[in-house]
C-alpha cells in the first residue's frame, strides 16, 4: 500500500518462514517481529484514498434488495481513530487504497492459540482419542514438550489469522496441573510481541477438569493474571457434578469481576441442565449479563422446535451468548433461532491445526460463509447481514440500508478487502489486501 509498510505478499512470506524453516522455529521470528513493528510504526496520522464503503441497499420493484450501493471516499486516521470520512479526492497527497472495500476487521470469538502445532509437522487426529477424557491423557503427554517453543509458534498462528483480516480475538488458554501457568504466561509473552498489530481477550480454561484434576488453586491464580473470562469444561461429564463445577466458575468469576466463557460439549440431559444452571445463575448475578458465554452447546442442537425457541428466549433475557464453530455433519446449531431471538451469537476457529482438529483455516470470514451455505443465507440482504459472524456484530450498513460503520471516532480496525460489497464478500471469501489495527498499517 506505501512504502512504509509491509505487502500483503511480503507478510505472507515472512510469516511462512517459520513454517519453511522446522527446527529452526527459534530464530525466525525475532527477525519478522522486527520488520513487522518497524512497519506499523510508519504513521500515526495519514489519509486513505479510493477507499470503497458501502452507502446503501439497491431495491427492485418488489422491494428485494438486489445490490449494495458503495462509494469511493477519502479517510483520515489519526491517533488509532478514524477522523474523518470525506468524499473522494483521487488526486489528495494520500496513500492510495485503489477501491477496494473497507470493512471493520475480523474478530475471531473462540480460539485457541496456546495450543496448536502450527509450525510444527502436519499431524491429523489420531483415532485413539475419542474421548475429552482422552484428549486429557493426550495433552498430559504432549504439553511439556510444546510449551518449549509455544511463544514463537503462538506468534506465527497470529500472523495468519491477520493475513485473513483478524485483528482480535479471544483465546481460551489451558490452566491444567500439567502446564500449570506457564501456557498462560507464554501465551501472554506472544502477545506482548505483537500488541502493535493484534489484541486477545483470555479465557482460563480449565481443560482437564477442574475437580477431575486438582485446579482449583491454579485457576484460582489465573483469575488474577490479567485474564478476562472464567472457562468452564463439561461438568458431568469430566468433574461429575454440575452444580460443584458451576459454582466454583461463577463464584471465581464474581470474585474477580471476570466474564464466564465455558466449553459444553455435552448434549442431552446433562448439556441442557448446565445451560439451564448458568442461566439461573446469571439472572441472579445480574452483574454477569452480557459477559457470560456458552462455547459449542451442542445440546441446543437436539431440541425440538418448541424448546428451542424457549431456551433462545431465556438466553435472550439472561444475556447469554452462545460462542460456535458452525459446525456441521451430524451437529446443526439452532444459529438462526439464536438470532431471531437476539442472542449475541459470536464465531471462532477453535482449532487451527492442532490434537483435537486440523481444520480450522484462521479466517473467521470463512466461518461466515459456511454459516451462509448451511443455514440458506443466499441473497444479498441476508449475505451482508451474515457479515455480522466475522465482526462480531459490527455491519457497514443497517437492516434498512442506512451506513452505521465506520463513523467519525469509531477505532481504526479496519480491512481493505477484493470484494464489491458484504455480500461478496462473504459469499466468496473474497481476499484480504491490507489490515489495519489501532490505526496501524500492518500490511
Ligand atoms: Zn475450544
Amino acid at each position: 500500500m506505501e512504502p512504509r509498510s509491509i505487502s500483503r505478499k511480503g507478510f505472507l512470506k515472512s510469516s511462512s518462514v517459520l513454517l519453511a524453516a522446522g527446527t529452526g522455529i527459534l530464530q525466525a521470528p525475532a527477525a519478522i517481529g522486527a520488520q513487522q513493528s518497524r512497519s506499523v510504526k510508519a504513521d500515526r496520522s495519514y489519509t486513505l484514498k479510493n477507499v470503497r464503503l458501502e452507502t446503501g441497499f439497491g431495491y427492485d420493484e418488489d422491494g428485494e434488495v438486489v445490490y449494495t450501493k458503495t462509494e469511493l471516499f477519502n479517510i483520515e486516521i489519526h491517533d488509532g481513530k478514524i477522523k474523518a470520512i470525506l468524499p473522494n479526492k483521487a488526486d489528495a497527497n494520500a496513500i492510495d487504497a485503489k477501491g477496494l472495500l473497507m470493512l471493520p476487521a475480523f474478530r475471531d470469538m473462540h480460539i485457541h492459540l496456546d495450543k496448536t502445532f502450527y509450525g510444527l509437522p502436519w499431524k491429523a487426529k489420531l483415532a485413539k482419542n475419542r474421548t475429552v477424557k482422552d484428549m486429557i491423557a493426550y495433552e498430559q503427554q504432549i504439553i511439556p514438550e510444546l510449551l518449549k517453543t509455544s511463544v514463537p509458534r503462538t506468534e506465527k498462528l497470529i500472523e495468519l489469522m491477520q493475513s485473513y483480516g483478524t485483528n482480535y480475538a479471544r483465546s481460551h488458554v489451558n490452566i491444567d496441573p500439567t502446564s500449570g501457568l506457564n501456557s498462560l504466561k507464554n501465551l501472554q509473552k506472544a502477545l506482548e510481541n505483537k500488541k502493535e498489530s493484534f489484541q486477545a481477550e483470555l479465557v482460563a480454561f480449565p481443560q482437564h477438569g477442574i475437580n477431575y484434576t486438582k485446579s482449583e488453586d491454579l485457576m484460582k491464580e489465573a483469575a488474577k493474571m490479567d485474564i478476562d473470562f472464567i472457562g468452564g469444561l463439561d461438568p458431568t461429564s469430566i468433574d461429575g457434578a454440575i452444580e460443584k463445577h458451576m459454582d466454583f466458575i461463577v463464584q471465581l468469576a464474581l470474585d474477580n469481576n471476570k466474564g464466564i466463557d465455558i466449553h459444553l460439549h455435552e448434549s442431552g440431559d446433562p448439556g441442557m441442565k448446565t445451560i439451564h444452571y448458568l442461566i439461573d445463575k446469571v439472572i441472579e448475578n445480574p452483574v454477569l449479563k452480557g459477559k457470560t458465554f456458552i462455547s459449542h452447546s451442542f445440546a441446543l442442537a437436539q431440541l425440538d422446535k418448541v424448546k428451542i425457541e424457549e431456551t433462545a428466549e431465556k438466553l435472550a433475557n439472561a444475556k447469554v451468548g452462545i460462542a460456535s464453530t458452525i459446525p456441521f455433519g451430524g451437529t446443526i446449531m439452532p444459529i438462526p433461532v439464536l438470532y431471531k431471538h437476539g442472542v449475541d451469537v459470536v464465531a471462532g476457529n477453535d482449532c487451527i491445526i492442532d490434537w483435537w482438529s486440523t481444520f480450522g483455516t484462521g479466517s473467521i470470514l470463512q466461518k461466515a460463509n459456511l454459516a451462509a451455505q448451511l443455514y440458506g443465507y443466499r441473497t444479498e440482504f441476508d449475505l451482508s447481514r451474515i457479515l455480522k459472524l466475522a465482526t462480531h456484530n459490527v455491519l457497514p450498513l443497517d437492516d434498512k440500508g442506512n451506513r452505521s460503520w465506520p463513523k467519525a471516532g469509531d477505532q481504526a480496525d479496519v480491512v481493505l478487502i477484493d470484494a464489491s460489497c458484504s455480500a461478496e464478500a462473504v459469499s466468496r471469501i473474497s481476499p484480504v489486501k491490507s489490515l489495519i489495527h489501532r490505526g496501524k498499517i500492518v500490511f
